[in-house]
């Protein structure tokens, strides 16, 4: 035995520093596991008992989010604290910024809760980023649907405020169909945005420290099925070194622009002409951002980690190709009948990572949890993601 003395092993003053976050659902679960595996100690501030982060979490604080005393009790325990879903009232953040370091800040995550303030904030960054959001118009009376252009129909009305996996919008091709779809959904402030001609939708994950250092992940291919994420694809097998490139540099555009610290994750849409369009932000990690857990150095959660420690970022490097499934309850049913998907046979899939979310209450649309195949060539992962998805019982 050397008598040198053993330092503890973390990158910070106090090898005991508990890290906090605001919601408890798997982004904070898999933040918390990320923190953990760095030595933090993580407390959730969350109002439903059982949940993915309190699972793992140290400490549970079980408040409403904008309890006054749950708040402060996270404040008070925590060194640093972060948010796992957007919609966490920004009064809350304010709250928890007078007493901790709190990143993302009240600022960028209320851009990103609303789409008017987030698509004006992308028209305004457009000098730098070089990328637009789709056009568009605010529907916040029935007068301001007469006064819509023909050329933003057929468009997609979407509520300002709340809407996630597609939820909160409607499909609409003529002025009457929009004046049902704004009634339909109790004439709370919509965007009508055109419909663009999709030819495939990326995005790009990028993290900003409190140095103003930012790091930019390799850009995403997804898909969506039913509004819900179906599959995240890396390298994206239609995206163009230019566009992958050029969408790069519009994210660390608009992250610098915002002033933001944390992992942002920012979606576009790419047309059948090749031009880039904005899409929206969201202020945290990403579902598509969870194959980096598998097949990149520093996963999306570690870089969480890092942004609100005020400790370096880490290395973007992906050393794999990946696809990542997402695992909806959907899978737990044949008709009528429940029961547990066959795990044994996905986790003898060669590169296949499991994760679940220690959810014990499968749903249809409900995220249940996600698999990454990592492989040495994107064909490999592919092929393994079709025998999961005929294991499983979804069409690949
Ligand atoms: P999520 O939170 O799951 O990312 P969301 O409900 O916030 O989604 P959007 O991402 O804006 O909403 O839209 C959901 C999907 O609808 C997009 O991924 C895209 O496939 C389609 N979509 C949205 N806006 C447009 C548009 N202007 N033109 C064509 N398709 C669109
Ligand atoms: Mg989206």
């Amino acid at each position: 035995m050397s008598n040198v003395k053993l330092s503890p092993s973390l990158p910070t003053a106090n090898p005991a520093a508990w890290l906090g976050v605001m919601g408890g659902g798997q982004l904070g679960r898999m933040f918390a596991q990320a923190a953990q595996s760095m030595g933090y100690q993580v407390a959730v501030l969350e109002p439903s008992g059982d949940c993915p982060a309190g699972q793992v979490a140290q400490r549970l604080v079980n408040a409403a989010y904008e309890d006054a005393a749950g708040l402060d009790a996270l404040a008070a325990q925590c060194v640093a604290v972060t948010t796992e879903f957007e919609n966490v009232p920004a009064d809350s953040l304010s709250r928890l910024a007078q007493a901790v370091f709190v990143a993302p800040n009240a600022h960028g995550v209320s851009v990103a809760q609303d789409r008017i303030a987030e698509k004006s904030f992308f028209v305004s960054c457009a000098p730098k980023s070089g990328v637009l959001p789709a056009p568009h118009k605010v529907i916040a009376s029935l007068e301001d649907i007469e006064a819509i252009a023909d050329d933003l129909l057929p468009g997609i009305l979407k509520t300002v405020r709340m809407g996630y996996d597609g939820k909160g919008q409607v499909r609409v091709k003529t002025r009457e169909e929009v004046r049902a779809a704004f009634e339909g959904m109790g004439q709370v402030t919509c965007l009508l945005e055109k419909m663009l001609p999709l030819a495939y939708e990326v995005s790009v994950l990028t993290a900003r420290g409190a140095d103003g250092a930012s790091v930019v992940y390799p850009i995403a291919e997804n898909v969506h099925r039913d509004g819900i994420l179906f599959t995240t694809t890396v390298p994206g097998p239609n995206v163009s070194a230019d566009s992958a490139r050029k969408a790069q540099d519009a994210a660390q555009a608009i992250v610098a622009e915002l002033g933001y610290v944390g992992v942002l994750c920012i979606e576009f849409f790419v047309l059948a002409d090749g031009t880039l369009v904005v899409n929206e932000m969201a202020p945290r990690p990403h579902n598509s951002g969870h194959y980096t857990i598998d097949a990149c150095v520093t996963s999306q959660f570690a870089q969480q980690v890092r942004a609100m420690a005020k400790l370096p970022l880490g290395d973007v490097r992906q050393h794999s190709p990946a696809v990542m499934l997402n695992i909806l309850g959907d899978v737990w049913f044949d008709g009528e009948s429940e029961s547990e998907p066959a795990w044994d046979k996905i986790v003898a899939l060669p590169g296949a990572c499991l994760h679940l979310y220690g959810k014990d209450d499968p749903r249809p649309g409900r995220k249940m949890g996600h698999i990454t195949f990592v492989a040495p060539t994107l064909a490999e992962a592919r092929q393994q993601l079709a025998a999961a998805c005929a294991i499983l019982g979804i069409a690949p």
